[in-house]
């Protein structure tokens, strides 16, 4: 099968995951006949319920489930159809008390079931998880405590939700619908321990030993990693893993990076690393002979899954990682095409790589762009942003016939991706990898 056909096989296997409650719950004995809005609501409740169900599937990062789409393109759509599942849930008893004011009574403290106080928790709590994950970093959560809580939450919320169906009772007396509610628990448990569990088990049985610590131009630095015991994995240029370091792989508090080593030398995988905040600031600390432990590769940023005759990478900053784990696979394979790099940086001083890239210039059909923030005095290249008239006066003449790899701040991504649809180069030519998950 290739990406196309194992994509729409990976969405059929989430839509059957969604919808095959509510198709359960038209099964005998029916809904209650309380009319439209009541059944719809009720509908509501069971289909974000379910989409809650699948977010475990979709963070559980299966590689051969990922890769059509990309683990990134994934946690985009986990970010939103957890929105969509939010207000269905949230629509839910909104109708509810809204067709049957009533029903208010019946939450009073003093009189509440414990299966009502269940869905209120619930709901609750899964209030909570929106708001600090559409907001954390305006809220200054720290990234690792917001992940640890955002599992927690997430299991609180559906456990609590489930057992709230169960309570009411209604829609699932049949034996058909509590094998299926009895099923989804299962699921999600056997999700739980494999991420939690089987998968930190595996990464520790599988340690990588580091090797160097580089100092790289612009605050960054290269770490040089090799398994230790195992062959470790093939990837495509390009393509990302999920770094630990310090701690075990049960701690969970993995970072991830681009693979900026060539996929020909799968025996030495390097990560280039700028120092941004707690983790990153500390990888000047780390010594050879340390462990580490890898969960990859992902990601879909990769010239290999787009053949073409040539092709055009745009860099900003630290953005210059895969591109150039791309331009060393292609250099170690002899390859002969053209291939163009615009890349964008602060200072001359400060261009990771800078040397580098004029010696790949010798084995590569390469031309190199440097576009500068503060250029130096005598300079007499490109400077200031990556706009319509630069990329007009540098782009091939033919520019619809290549691939387009874009990777650097989320702003400069945005903004070439758009001169680039304004030089009639088609959406589907354009990959960007963006340094954010979260
Ligand atoms: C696919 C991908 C590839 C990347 N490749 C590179 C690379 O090659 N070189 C490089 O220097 N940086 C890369 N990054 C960015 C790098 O992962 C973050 O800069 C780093 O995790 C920040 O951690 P920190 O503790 O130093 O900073 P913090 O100040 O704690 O975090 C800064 C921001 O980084 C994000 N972040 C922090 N921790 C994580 C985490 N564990 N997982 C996901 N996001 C997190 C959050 O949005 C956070 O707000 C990549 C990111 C992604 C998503």
């Amino acid at each position: 099968m290739n990406y196309v056909q194992r994509g729409f096989f990976w969405v059929g296997i989430y839509l059957c995951l969604v919808l095959t409650p509510l198709f359960v719950l038209l099964l005998a004995p029916g809904l209650s006949g309380s009319g439209f809005w009541w059944d719809f609501s009720i509908a509501l409740g069971f289909a974000g319920t379910s989409m809650m169900g699948a977010m475990f599937v979709l963070t559980a990062r299966f590689r051969h489930a990922a890769a059509p789409f990309g683990i990134d393109l994934i946690y985009y759509f986990h970010r939103w159809i957890a929105l969509v599942a939010f207000i269905f849930i949230i629509v839910h008893p909104a109708i509810l008390l809204f067709l049957e004011p009533v029903f208010l009574e019946d939450l009073r403290i003093s009189v509440i079931s414990w299966h009502m106080l269940a869905g209120v928790i619930s709901l609750i709590t899964l209030t909570i998880l929106m708001v600090t994950s559409l907001w954390r970093q305006q809220l200054k959560i720290h990234y690792d405590a917001w992940r640890i809580w955002h599992t927690l939450f997430a299991i609180t919320a559906l456990g609590l939700a489930i057992v709230h169906i169960e309570g009411v009772g209604n829609y699932v007396s049949s034996p058909w619908k509590r094998i299926l509610w009895a099923a989804i628990s299962a699921c999600c448990l056997i999700l739980l321990l494999y991420v939690r569990l089987i998968k930190p088990l595996v990464l520790l049985r599988h340690p990588y030993r580091v090797e160097q610590v580089v100092k790289e131009r612009g605050d960054a630095w290269t770490l040089v990693l090799r398994p230790q015991g195992h062959s470790g994995f093939t990837f495509m240029p390009g393509q990302f893993a999920w770094l630990t370091l310090r701690n075990s792989p049960f701690a969970l508090k993995e970072h991830p990076f681009s693979i900026s080593s060539s996929a020909m030398q799968p025996q030495e995988i390097q990560f280039t690393i700028k120092e941004l905040g707690d983790f990153t600031r500390r990888i000047k600390d780390v010594f050879p002979g340390q462990t580490a432990y890898l969960d990859g590769p992902y990601g879909a940023f990769s010239m290999d899954r787009h053949p073409s005759s040539d092709y055009v990478f745009i860099a900003g900053g630290i953005g210059i990682a895969p591109i150039m784990g791309m331009l060393r696979t292609l250099a170690d394979r002899g390859d002969s095409r053209s291939l163009l790099l615009i890349y964008a940086y602060k200072t001359w001083e400060g261009l990771t790589f800078q040397e580098e890239l004029e010696k790949l210039k010798e084995h590569l059909h390469l031309r190199v762009v440097y576009v500068l923030d503060t250029p130096p005095d005598n300079w007499q290249g490109e400077s200031g942003f990556i706009t319509d008239e630069l990329l007009a006066r540098h782009l091939p003449v033919a520019m619809n016939q290549h691939e387009y790899y874009l990777c650097g701040p989320v702003v400069m991504t945005a903004m070439v991706e758009k001169a680039l649809r304004r030089q009639g180069v088609p959406l589907h030519q354009i990959h960007s990898e963006i340094f954010n998950l979260a």
